[in-house]
C-alpha cells in the first residue's frame, strides 16, 4: 500500500508551549534582535549543556565561522575538520580563506578517526605549517571518540571545536556534547533535534571569546555615542522572536531525545531478522546518542544484490523520503583540491547508507509502513 501522506525524513516538531514566549516578545514590543528571550534561551542551552555561557546565534554555520575569528584563523591557515559531514562544518573555514585539512572516518562511530586525526596533523607540521584548530562533528547524533581525539589535540596544542549540531542530548562518559571543546556549536534549524526554524549557538566557558562572540556578532560597535568601528563586524545574533520559539522547545528536548532513541531501537528491533542491513550504533556503554537519525547500511553481497540505491527510489515510490549518508566532504567538488587523510571508510559510509524516517512526530503507523517496505523489497 502506498502511504497517502508524505513520510518524511526529520520533520519539525512544535510543542505547544511556543507562543506564550511569541506573545510575551509581541506584548513587549520586544521585536528585535535582542531581548529577554534571548537571555533566558542562551541560559537554558548553557544550563543543558554543561557550559558557562551559550551565545544564541542566526545559524549553526555562523557559530563555527565566529569561533574561526575567535581563534585567530586567518588566510593561509590550515584547519582540520571531518571528512565525513555536512558542508556547513567546513565552509566557514573558507569564509576566513583559510585551508580545510579533511579527515576521515573510523568504522565504529563513523566520526573523525583519532588515527588519521594523528598522521593528519604530524604530516602538515613536517611540511611546515600546524593546524589552527580542530572541528569534530557528531554525526547523526553519535558521539566521536573523545578521549582519543582530545588527548591527541592536546598532545599538539592545538583548540578543539565540537560541531554538536546533530548531537544535542547526547553524552560521551555520561557528559553531554557541546562541553568538550574551547568552543562548541549546535544548531537549531528546522530539521534537527529541536528547532527555532533557523539558528544556532555558539558555547564556551572562556567569558572573554563568548563576550567577544557577542561583540563581533552585533556589528562590532565599539563604545561611542556614534557608530564606530574598528574591526570587520556580522549580523550574526538570534532574534528575541526565534529565541522564544526555542524556549518553548527546550521544555520538550528530552522527550525529543527519548523519542528520537526510541526510533532508532523500534527500527533495529523490526528490521533485526533481514539480511544485508547494519545500523549505527553506540560501541559501548561510553556512547549515548540521541539517533537524531536513525541510520543503515546495506551490504549488497547479503541482500540478494540489492543496492542502498534500491532501497531509497523503492521506498520513494511509496512516498518515504529517505538520504543517503552525508557525501564526504573529500568528495565534494568544492573541496577536492583539499589536502585528506583518507582511510576509504566513509567512501563506503557514503556508498552503502541511507538515513531512515527518524522525525520525533512520526506515527506508529509510518514507522510501521517504512518497515514494510523495506522488508518487502530486501527480505
Ligand atoms: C545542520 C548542521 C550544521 C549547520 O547548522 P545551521 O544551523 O543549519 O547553519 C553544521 N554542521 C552539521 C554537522 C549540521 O548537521
Amino acid at each position: 500500500m502506498t502511504s497517502p501522506q508524505r513520510i518524511w525524513l526529520s520533520s519539525p516538531h512544535t510543542s505547544g508551549r511556543e507562543l506564550k514566549y511569541l506573545q510575551q516578545a509581541l506584548d513587549s514590543n520586544l521585536i528585535a534582535p535582542l531581548g529577554p528571550n534571548v537571555n533566558e534561551f542562551e541560559k537554558e542551552i548553557a544550563g543543558y549543556i554543561g557550559m558557562k555561557h551559550a551565545s544564541a546565534l542566526s545559524a549553526g554555520t555562523a557559530a563555527i565561522h565566529l569561533a574561526l575569528i575567535l581563534l585567530g584563523v586567518e588566510s593561509g591557515d590550515e584547519v582540520i575538520a571531518s571528512s565525513f559531514t555536512f558542508s556547513a562544518t567546513v565552509n566557514p573555514i573558507r569564509y576566513v580563506n583559510a585551508t580545510p585539512i579533511l579527515v576521515d572516518s573510523e568504522p565504529e562511530t563513523w566520526n573523525m578517526s583519532p588515527v588519521e586525526l594523528e598522521r593528519a596533523i604530524k604530516d602538515r607540521i613536517s611540511k611546515g605549517k600546524k593546524p589552527k584548530a580542530i572541528i569534530v562533528v557528531h554525526l547523526y547524533g553519535m558521539p566521536a571518540m573523545m578521549d582519543e581525539i582530545m588527548s591527541i589535540a592536546s598532545k599538539y596544542e592545538i583548540p578543539l571545536i565540537e560541531d554538536a549540531a546533530e548531537a544535542l542530548g547526547s553524552q560521551y562518559k555520561g557528559k553531554r556534547l557541546g562541553s568538550f571543546g574551547l568552543m562548541n556549536i549546535l544548531s537549531f534549524n528546522g530539521n534537527k533535534i529541536i528547532t527555532t526554524s533557523g539558528g544556532g549557538a555558539l558555547l564556551s566557558d572562556d567569558d572573554e571569546l563568548i563576550s567577544r562572540s557577542r561583540f563581533l556578532a552585533t556589528q562590532a560597535r565599539d563604545q561611542a555615542p556614534h557608530y564606530q568601528h574598528s574591526t570587520i563586524g556580522y549580523n550574526y545574533r538570534m532574534s528575541n522572536i526565534v529565541a522564544g520559539i526555542g524556549r518553548g522547545q527546550m521544555e520538550v528536548l528530552d522527550e525529543r531525545v527519548e523519542k528520537r532513541r526510541e526510533n532508532f531501537f523500534y527500527y533495529k528491533e523490526q528490521l533485526s531478522g533481514v539480511n544485508g542491513i547494519s545500523f549505527q550504533e553506540e560501541p559501548n556503554d561510553d556512547y549515548y546518542s540521541n539517533h537524531w537519525l536513525t541510520t543503515i547500511l546495506i551490504d549488497p553481497q547479503q541482500s540478494k544484490g540489492k543496492t542502498r540505491e534500491d532501497l531509497r527510489l523503492y521506498l520513494e515510490s511509496k512516498n518515504i523520503e529517505t538520504r543517503p549518508l552525508w557525501k564526504p566532504m573529500h568528495l565534494q567538488p568544492v573541496f577536492a583540491a583539499c589536502p585528506a587523510y583518507t582511510n576509504g571508510v566513509s567512501d563506503r559510509l557514503f556508498e552503502t547508507g541511507l538515513c531512515l524516517p527518524s522525525s520525533s512526530n512520526i506515527t506508529n503507523d509510518e514507522r510501521d509502513s517504512v518497515v514494510s517496505s523495506i522488508k518487502e523489497i530486501l527480505s
